[in-house]
């Protein structure tokens, strides 16, 4: 099978990459690398000659929002007799705080681009879409665990322009219900990075999210972590999410990609999460633990926004896609913490 992953070279999209060509699929990454490094690329290529794979990576440097570049990727791809079978579609801004301050480039990128790129398949009748979707879509409450039929509120534009693609795909699929095989994947906490250390998180600037922050300061490039709040309502004070290996999130896909072959027409809204909530103080005890760093840290005021509590409910997942995370909580922190040592600066 060929493989169209939007947003391929970004922090999730290089490990789905990295499995996709590992089992045997060629990939085609449409990425304009505004969040990403080129590196990404050339470290996947020597990831795969090392280990003579023989499976194809092409590159288009470019815009989900460019229809004529999209035409002319799914026309190229038919006229080459080599034609897209499924997307896999992660471009996007997913930045909470910059959503706010910009809400319209929120929705130009995420709502426009994925509507220019379902018009195209539409056009060249490719109709297995994977998407990705967020937990962020069910908002402030605090009832957990999360399942899929779970209040949608998100409190964000970032959060909005998820749910606004959610329901253009239930629309979609509602008009030719024959046709498309769409899942749309409600990620929780993606961290840590691939076991062999060449691929990982890099966030531009100083990292927002709990994990990339964390190993940064066991680094050194950060001085200490401010802990959000210790007064919640949780067993330790501190918020508690659903952290899950990235190397499980990405077969995840792998796993749906299966479904979507199996089903003539689907349309499904799955979470991916590791189904267990860790608070803040059992992160940096258990990284403290897995990796022998300190992490110094200090108690700041809750951030605006935050929740107690946020974790998945994944039986779906696990019933519909025989997908179960596998990867523990030590293993994350080994993980991230490898990529880290090894990349103290990341791909720069
Ligand atoms: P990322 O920023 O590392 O990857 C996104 C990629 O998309 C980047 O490589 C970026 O250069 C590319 N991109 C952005 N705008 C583009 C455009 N207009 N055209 C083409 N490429 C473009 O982010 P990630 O963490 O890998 O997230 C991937 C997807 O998963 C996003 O859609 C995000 O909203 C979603 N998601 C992420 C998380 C998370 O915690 N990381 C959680 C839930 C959902
Ligand atoms: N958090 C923290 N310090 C940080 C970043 C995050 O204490 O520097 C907390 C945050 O309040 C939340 C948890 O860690 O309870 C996970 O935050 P993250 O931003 O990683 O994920 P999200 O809240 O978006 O699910």
């Amino acid at each position: 099978m060929r493989i169209l992953l939007t947003g391929g070279s970004g922090f999730i999209g290089s490990h789905i990459a990295l499995l996709l060509l590992e089992r045997g699929f060629d990939v085609l990454i449409l990425d304009s690398f505004i969040n990403s490094s080129y590196n990404v690329i050339y470290r996947i290529e020597n990831y795969l000659d090392n280990k003579k794979i023989n499976s194809k990576l092409e590159t288009v440097v470019g815009d989900i929002r460019n229809k004529k570049l999209l035409n002319n990727i799914f026309s190229d791809s038919i006229k080459e007799e080599k034609p897209i079978d499924a997307v896999i579609h992660l471009a996007g801004l997913k930045s909470v705080s910059d959503s706010l301050i910009n809400p319209l480039h929120y929705w130009d990128v995420n709502v426009l681009g994925t509507l220019n790129l379902l018009l195209t398949m539409k056009e060249f009748e490719c109709y297995s879409l994977i998407f990705s979707s967020s937990a962020t879509i069910y908002g402030l409450s605090d009832t957990v665990p999360m399942a899929e039929d779970h209040k949608i509120s998100p409190i964000n534009p970032y959060g909005q322009t998820k749910v606004a693609i959610e329901n253009m795909f239930h629309d979609l699929y509602n008009s030719n219900i024959n046709f498309w095989k769409i899942c749309s994947l409600r990620y929780f906490n993606p961290v840590g990075a691939h076991p062999s250390g060449l691929i990982g998180e890099d966030p531009i600037g100083n990292p927002n999210n709990l994990f990339p922050f964390l190993t940064q300061v066991a680094i050194g490039r950060q001085k200490l972590l401010k802990v959000f709040g210790d007064n919640w309502d949780t067993k330790d004070g501190s918020g508690i999410r659903d952290y899950i290996h990235i190397v499980d999130l990405a077969e995840g896909h792998l796993a749906c990609i299966d479904y979507l072959n199996s089903k003539d027409a689907c349309l499904e809204f799955i979470n991916l999460g590791s189904g267990k909530g860790y608070s803040v103080f059992q992160i940096i005890r258990q990284f403290e633990l897995s990796t022998g760093c300190q992490i110094p840290f200090s108690i700041q005021s809750r951030r605006d926004g935050d929740v107690a509590e946020c974790y998945a409910d994944i039986s779906k997942a696990r019933k519909l896609l025989g997908w179960t995370p596998l990867k523990s909580l030590d293993q994350i922190c080994i993980d991230g913490w490898n990529w880290q040592m090894k990349n103290p600066n990341g791909y720069s």
